[in-house]
């Protein structure tokens, strides 16, 4: 394989995903997989089914279209308010949509009419993260316009948080959520069988203490592919954070002065990374940049210090080691540059498979729970 490339530990996600399917089962929480991360790719999709979610999701048709062709047959839903011009490829390959807008909600009904489908609506509810969503006090008279469609079915309702905002939901929104499930059926008959209370953002809400409510479903990317918390930053007891790596060559290496000789050529551009640096340091030139990835939040490895990135070069500083030319640096990743790179068509995507399965499982019942650090 050549760099630059992400290597992808399909075991490690499929452990990850198993993990939180099952703490989250016990709490009558069913998990959807998020692929839009890794662009859909199918063997991180395949993973995640073999850790036992539910059904998988994505925000672009693209995607959907990509795993539908390797085969992937389960539920797939949009979790992003299809487009006009994609309504016919939309019913053509997921179950679902995630939806806000009526008239959007009629364009669908009449595609899957005319595709002879039936199409299920879910509609996200605006609960304060300001990004997408019906408000809560519209939300009776929307789904009443659903149930109304011929061509759409109304199969549950579902919040957003931390996805713009970065506010973590409270009990009290959840409790909300909740409520307004009770209000829909009340008007509407016993149609809101999902009732999906977020993303990675609200699993320590899910696995909290307190009542889950009507809540019954949770839609995991970074979750299970990164291990972390994204509200805290912090890794996810018994998960894998090393599921990825990044891999770029080395094609330059050697000492530079400090500090950069950095002029502000546009004051207004934006600010301006100014390195400290006591006198000569070593600096490798990785032949990676910002258009193969977010080079600012790649993980070094340790000692090493990013000092900067153009589009195709990012610059590190190897304190006191040298690494020679024509050697690959090994870099973790996190969610957004994972994201970028997976969608840049110059880094290469490999699969390590799941080899180390099989030792794993037979760790962890002398073990039950794999902490890692
Ligand atoms: C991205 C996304 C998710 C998954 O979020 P993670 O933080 O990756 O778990 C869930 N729902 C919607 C609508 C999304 O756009």
């Amino acid at each position: 394989m050549t760099s630059p490339r992400v290597e992808i530990d399909l075991g490690k996600i499929e452990e990850n995903a198993r993990c939180l399917v099952r703490r989250l089962g016990v709490r009558g929480i069913s998990v959807t997989g998020v692929t839009k991360a890794v662009c859909g790719h199918a063997d991180v999709a395949m993973a995640m089914l073999d850790g036992g979610v539910v059904g998988l999701a994505d925000s672009r048709v693209s995607n959907v279209s990509r795993m539908r062709a390797a085969g992937i047959a389960c539920p797939i839903s949009m979790i992003r308010a299809p487009m006009v011009h994609e309504m016919n490829d939309v019913i053509g390959s997921c179950d679902a949509s995630y939806n806000t807008e009526m008239e959007t909600i009629l364009k669908l009904g009449s595609a899957a009419r005319d595709q002879g489908a039936v199409h299920d609506a879910i509609l996200m509810v605006e609960t304060g993260d300001m990004r997408d969503g019906i408000m809560p006090e519209d939300l009776i008279d929307f789904a009443s316009g659903v149930v109304a469609t011929p061509g759409v079915t109304l199969r549950g309702i579902a919040a957003n948080f931390a996805c713009m905002g970065n506010v973590a939901p409270t009990p009290g929104d959840m409790a909300m959520l909740s409520r307004l499930a009770d209000q829909v059926e009340r008007a509407c008959g016993p149609c809101v069988a999902l009732v999906s209370g977020g993303g990675s953002a609200n699993l320590a809400w899910a696995l909290g203490d307190g009542a889950t409510g009507r809540i019954n479903n949770l839609r995991l990317g970074e979750a299970i592919l990164m291990g972390i918390d994204p509200v805290s930053g912090r890794p996810i007891d018994g998960l894998h954070t090393d599921a990825f790596a990044l891999f770029a060559e080395v094609i330059e290496a050697r000492p530079k002065p400090g500090p950069m000789p950095m002029r502000p050529r546009a004051p207004k551009c934006g600010k301006l990374e100014l390195v400290s640096n006591n006198g000569q340091g070593n600096r490798a030139v990785l032949a990676i940049g910002q258009q193969d990835t977010e080079a600012s939040s790649l993980c070094l490895p340790p000692g090493f210090g990013f000092i900067g990135a153009t589009s195709d070069h990012t610059v590190v500083d190897t304190a006191k080691s040298t690494v020679p030319v024509g050697s690959e640096m090994k870099m973790g990743l996190s969610y957004s540059a994972l994201m970028r790179a997976m969608s840049a068509p110059d880094v290469e995507k490999g699969v390590l498979e799941k080899q180390s399965l099989n030792a794993m499982a037979k760790d962890r019942e002398t073990h039950p729970v794999l902490r890692i650090a």
